[in-house]
């Protein structure tokens, strides 16, 4: 049987992945940021992880997931869609609070439980911040661009809290009382680039928020 991975590995594949959708290459100094440890610590997992074919390093020291990796992120993916669904939909933790506890979860559970809990949920396609269940390459976001490219006075509604931002409970209780939910439509008042941000405007009112977190926020246009 194969050695169960270790859930900091586990953790470190997931970041690497979120890591990859973003624009700039992955290196170990922003996983290092994302997972709380020291270059060393990060260095010393990385090295490990390569033996075990998980990641590969290559000369400018950029980090990638091998297919072996990327197949256990996969797993992961939806082990962590199908907990926060549950704990959402099921035991009614509000959205903005279920990811640290699916976190957890997402690691203790066995493939019955996988396979189980995916039938009771009907197999949802996506976690409650519209994160797809089958990652990011999924059609459900093939329409979708991220916030920050949308133009002033658009209607767009928002199908993705990128699972990026997720980390920060405080700024997803944020987005949830100015109402930036996936479903939710909004007017873009103004795309500002001279401040690096963007305005929306709904009937809850207007809200500003900045260019680093609006990339991690896919929206759709309204016809
Ligand atoms: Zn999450
Ligand atoms: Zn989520």
């Amino acid at each position: 049987m194969e050695e169960k991975l270790s859930i900091v590995i586990e953790e470190y594949l997931q970041e690497i992945y979120l890591l990859q959708s973003g624009e700039h290459p992955v290196k170990s100094n922003h996983l290092a940021d994302r997972v709380n440890s020291a270059p060393s610590t990060v260095h010393a997992t990385l090295s490990r992880m390569q033996r075990d074919n998980l990641v590969q390093v290559d000369q400018k020291k950029q980090i990638s997931l091998t297919e072996k990796g990327n197949e256990i992120v996969k797993d992961l993916i939806l082990r962590h869609n199908l907990a926060e669904n549950f704990l959402c939909h099921t035991l009614g933790i509000p959205w903005y609070e279920v990811h640290k506890h699916a976190h957890q979860l997402e690691h203790a559970m066995t493939p019955l439980v996988v396979e189980k809990l995916a039938e009771f949920l009907e197999h949802p396609e996506a976690c409650p911040h519209g994160v797809p269940a089958g990652g990011y390459e999924d059609s459900y976001l093939s329409q979708s661009f991220s916030l920050d490219q949308g133009e002033t006075g658009l209607l767009i509604k928002i199908l993705m809290i990128d699972e990026y931002l997720e980390k920060s409970e405080e700024l997803l209780q944020y987005l949830h009382e100015k109402s930036i939910t996936p479903g939710s439509q909004h007017t873009i008042k103004e795309n500002q680039q001279a401040t690096h941000s963007i305005t929306l405007e709904s009937e809850q009112g207007l809200v500003t928020l900045p260019f680093d977190i609006a990339k991690k926020i896919k929206v759709k246009r309204v016809e």
